[in-house]
């Protein structure tokens, strides 16, 4: 279960050098996350596309046959918030001073689930160990695939621990768990409690960007998202307008279940919303 996982206390206890090993002494934080990244399919379509943007998946297993190990590669990239806390910012939780140390075959009450997200990080190495730079790249432009990286995180608890308030200029909802049930609506991605967090990450003109293959869930993720004051709607003609088609392509049919979708023939849902400023930011 996901109450064993570290988090950084704040998003400036979040090693983004360790992250982002090319960017390191930039200062710079992820612009793109996407939430419930899955096998990480949308990123590694962006990567390439947007060099100088770094990008963050966030994934929770709920595979039941995962691997349960710790996620050491997470815990160790945060030496720094343990050691010397952001100020004002309470006390880190006990799992995350116990796992700093721990062994990663005995992890003292973290027994996770981190294939998927494993995964994700190992095919990103891969690739940056593997993909030649561009011939025409710049000096300037990071090597391939050094601007995109995954941690292992439930997005419903913890997103403003992660990412700056409006420091995100797209953050993505694809093919989310449908919950079907009534009872488990709470348990879906898009809730007005929610969406109060993800409007405090993104930046002003920012866009959310969700799809999905099941309407009822389409309609529920619309329509929480346009009661929301600082939401607006967008289409997916205005985006491509705003050259906003190469994300848009890799929204429709970029990641895994986007593709399984396809496979079987089943409908796409798409809904964006831009994040508006408020008087107040
Ligand atoms: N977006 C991917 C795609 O399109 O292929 C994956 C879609 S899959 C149906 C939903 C994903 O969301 C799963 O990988 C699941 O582990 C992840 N997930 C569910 N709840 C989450 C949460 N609270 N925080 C982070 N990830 C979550």
């Amino acid at each position: 279960s996901d109450h064993a996982l570290a988090y950084p206390p704040a998003p400036a206890a979040l090693d983004c050098a360790a992250l982002y090993p090319a960017s390191a002494g930039t200062g710079r934080t992820p612009e793109f996350a996407d939430i419930g990244c899955g096998f990480g399919g949308l990123l590694i379509a962006l990567a390439p596309l947007f060099p100088d943007t770094l990008m963050l998946g966030e994934s929770a297993s709920s595979n039941a046959a995962a691997n349960r190990r710790t996620a050491l590669s997470i815990v160790t990239s945060w030496p720094r918030a343990v050691a010397e806390p952001p100020k004002g910012v309470p006390p880190a939780a006990s799992c995350f001073n116990e796992s700093r140390n721990a062994h990663p075959d005995t992890p003292p009450g973290m027994e996770i689930r981190v294939q998927v997200s494993q995964y994700v990080q190992d095919r990103i190495a891969a690739l940056r160990a593997t993909t030649p730079a561009p011939p025409d790249a710049s000096p300037d432009t990071p090597a391939p695939y050094q601007n995109v990286a995954i941690v292992r995180a439930n997005a419903m608890k913890f997103l403003p621990n992660y990412f700056p308030k409006a420091s995100l200029s797209a953050l993505f909802f694809l093919f989310p768990d449908p919950h079907f049930k009534a009872r488990k609506h709470k348990a879906r991605i898009i809730t007005p409690t929610l969406l109060a967090e993800y409007a405090y990450v993104l930046r002003a003109g920012g866009i959310v960007y969700t799809i999905t293959d099941v309407r009822d869930l389409h309609e529920w993720m619309a329509a929480h998202l346009e009661a929301f004051p600082l939401f607006e709607p967008v289409s997916e003609e205005q985006l491509r307008a705003e050259g906003k088609g190469p994300i848009l392509d890799a929204v429709y049919s970029s990641t895994e279940e986007g593709k399984k979708v396809e496979r079987n023939k089943g409908d796409k849902w798409l809904a964006c919303f831009r994040r508006i400023e408020a008087s107040r930011d």
